[in-house]
């Protein structure tokens, strides 16, 4: 299993691989959008609240604007003003106007004749002089038309209308190279004509509220807009109101803790909103932090811009909290790759698991074992790839079987065959040796008879003489003896001649029904005369039902004259002499046993070869004669040997 371990190149790698890069990528992309999502949503949501903040600092200061307008008519109302105004009581009425202003916290509460002249001024005038010009309004106000609104009051004409008007209204310019600070003032005004019972015009009384240095006012904007809520000791919010673009009233601190009154508004802003009267949103550095910033033009009672309402949300806080969604979607997207990674790892072994198994297996089977199966584990490419591999694991054995079944019968058969031709061969030698033997036998043959025949006269000459000759002799004279001898071997002759031409005539047959056991006894019988048997044991079993046979009696008993003096004299006078008959179906078996020295394996196959003999005196003759007889009679003759001792020679003849 070792050596499958392939890396990032293997299956569980790019599975991994495969199901984590999708992951990340859309997780990247997901956080990069909820992070642009975020941002445009902060932006937009802190835009809109800026300009909601805006108008919520309008509406305060049109607040105040109407509560000047309400405490004017209400006071031009009042029965005690009619009836002074009526009866010229100016003094009186000087002193209620001026209660009333304290009261209300008005910096003007001023009464004009019906002419515009300013006949009570709130406060006590420094400058007693006339004013250059009435206030625009007045006149409006004469004809009948109540009038509210913001108002530019130039330095001169401030001195007219309040004694220490002038002095609260300046303001010190903070930008470098302005030398003479702002005198102007500029006020919410409210102004509404005073009648009589009769409904005539007595006059137009006026009230207003100074805005420059009002930082109680703008305090007021910015704890109903922002409260008194703090971002790491910074307010979140401040409010501001331009005298043009001069900060008259702010709630903006410098580093050394002072307002921020007397610094000016930016050019652009003044451009966009001075000049051209429009509203400005923007981001914006406002002394040292950063601030989403709404502008707006305050206009006098003609719509020219004089000034602008400001407020600013501190930028900080928002900062913060996109920072904060940022750390907070950065750790859910490690997260969410972790996990990711995590079950994409899982998930991948899972997989991996079976098709290593399965090459694990595919190489024990590669090796030659069979008996594997892997378990199917599931339904899917995987559990069929191991179906199939089953399969041919199972086809495979069965092959295997077959081969292995062809194999051993194609053994069989080569066996079978080998056996057949050996046989073949055997058979072949055999008719071979036969063939040889029997063109042997007949050259021999006519050679012997040749011979027998030339020495057969003079020997039966021979013969006849020395018998005459033992005749004239007296049995006990000289010579006797070795006539006696020449008759004997004379005799021993024509007995070599005669085997030479019984072996010569081709062993001619004359057919007919005899008893081999008979044959048999005979034969002993008159063995028993010419060789010592007083120590041989003859263990006749010849079988008494023997079926007779077709044969020749004669040359049968030549054969087995033949064969058991052979067996006589190999055991020498002592032994055991074993005869059996037998019948094997159409065959008549006679087996000869002695119990001799038996015959050498290098001289076996010779013994039936004429003139072959070991004893001195034997003339070879005995066993080829009984073989032609065998042959002659279609019978077969084989002769048994074992190296421990001991002669069988088996005769078999057809019955019929
Ligand atoms: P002969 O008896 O004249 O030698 P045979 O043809 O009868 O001729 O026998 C040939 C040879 O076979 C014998 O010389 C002998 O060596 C051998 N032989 C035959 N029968 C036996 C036997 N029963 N035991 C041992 N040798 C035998």
């Amino acid at each position: 299993m070792s050596k499958l371990h392939f890396g990032i190149r293997s299956i569980r790698g790019k599975l991994t691989l495969a199901a984590v890069t999708p992951l990340v990528v859309i997780l990247i992309l997901v956080s990069l959008a909820a992070s642009y999502l975020i941002s445009a949503w902060i932006v937009g949501e802190t835009q809109k609240k800026v300009r909601n903040d805006l108008n919520a600092a309008r509406a305060v200061l049109n607040h105040e604007r109407d509560r000047v307008q309400d405490v004017v008519r209400f006071t031009a109302h009042s029965a005690g003003l009619v009836e002074a105004l009526r009866r010229h009581d100016l003094p009186r009425m000087a002193a209620e106007l001026d209660e009333i202003r304290k009261r209300e916290h008005l910096d003007i509460l001023n009464l004009t004749d019906r002419l515009g002249n300013i006949v009570i001024r709130s406060s006590k005038t420094a400058s007693p002089q006339k004013p250059s010009e009435p206030l625009p309004f007045i006149a409006r106000v004469l004809a009948g038309e109540d009038y509210a609104g913001t108002l530019l009051i130039g330095a001169d004409d401030l001195l007219h209308e309040g004694y220490d008007l002038a002095d609260r209204t300046q303001i010190v310019t903070s930008s470098l190279g302005e030398q003479a600070p702002e005198r102007r003032g500029m006020f919410l005004v409210g102004a509404t004509a005073v009648h009589d019972s009769a409904e005539v015009v007595l006059g137009c009384l006026y009230g207003g509220v100074l805005l420059n240095n009002n930082l109680d006012l703008v305090d007021r904007i910015k704890d109903l807009v922002y409260g008194r809520e703090s971002f790491e000791g910074t307010g979140v919010g401040s409010a501001t109101i331009f005298l043009e673009d001069l900060r008259v009233a702010t709630t903006i601190r410098l580093k050394s803790g002072q307002r921020a009154l007397g610094t000016r508004v930016s050019p652009e802003v003044a451009e966009a909103v001075l000049k051209q009267g429009r509203p400005w949103l923007a981001r914006a550095r406002v002394v040292d932090e950063w601030y989403l910033t709404a502008y707006e033009p305050i206009v006098n009672g003609e719509g020219k811009p004089i000034g602008a309402l400001y407020v600013g949300l501190l930028e900080k806080p928002f900062v913060a909290l996109k920072s904060k969604a940022f750390w907070i979607l950065l750790g859910l997207l490690a997260l969410g790759c972790a996990l990711g990674g995590l079950m994409a790892r899982v998930i991948a072994r899972h997989l991996s698991r079976p098709v290593l198994e399965l090459a694990a297996t595919a190489e024990q089977v590669a090796a030659g074992e069979r008996e594997v199966t892997l378990p199917v584990a599931s339904q899917d490419e995987i559990g069929h790839l191991t179906e199939t591999f089953n399969h041919m694991t199972t086809a495979l054995k069965e092959r295997d079987h077959e081969l292995q079944s062809l194999n051993r019968e194609l053994e069989q058969k080569v066996a079978e065959r080998t056996a057949q031709l050996e046989e073949k061969s055997l058979e072949l030698i055999k008719a071979q040796e036969e063939l040889l033997r029997s063109e042997k036998l007949a050259a021999i043959g006519s050679l012997a008879a040749g011979v027998a025949h030339e020495i057969n006269n003079p020997a039966a000459i021979i013969r006849g003489n020395v018998e005459i000759l033992l005749m004239q002799l007296a049995t006990d004279s000289d010579g006797r003896e070795e006539a006696e001898e020449i008759l004997k071997q004379t005799e021993r002759v024509s007995r070599i001649t005669q085997n030479m031409l019984a072996f010569a005539r081709e062993q001619a047959i004359h057919p007919e029904q005899v008893r081999i056991n008979k044959i048999i006894e005979e034969v002993l019988a008159q063995v028993r005369h010419h060789e010592p048997v007083e120590n041989v044991k003859i263990d006749m079993s010849a079988w008494a039902d023997l079926p007779p046979i077709v044969g020749d009696s004669e040359r049968l008993r030549q054969v087995f004259t033949n064969i058991i003096v052979n067996a006589l004299q190999a055991m020498d006078g002592q032994g055991t002499l074993s005869v059996a008959c037998r019948l094997d179906s159409d065959t008549v078996e006679i087996r000869f046993g002695d119990t001799g020295p038996g015959i050498p394996e290098e001289i076996r196959t010779k013994i039936f070869n004429p003139f072959f003999t070991t004893k001195q005196r034997g003339t070879g003759l005995g066993l080829s004669v009984s073989y032609g007889i065998i042959k002659a009679l279609k019978g077969s003759i084989s002769v048994e040997s074992p190296a421990d001792g001991g002669t069988t020679f088996r005769i078999r003849l057809p019955v019929a």
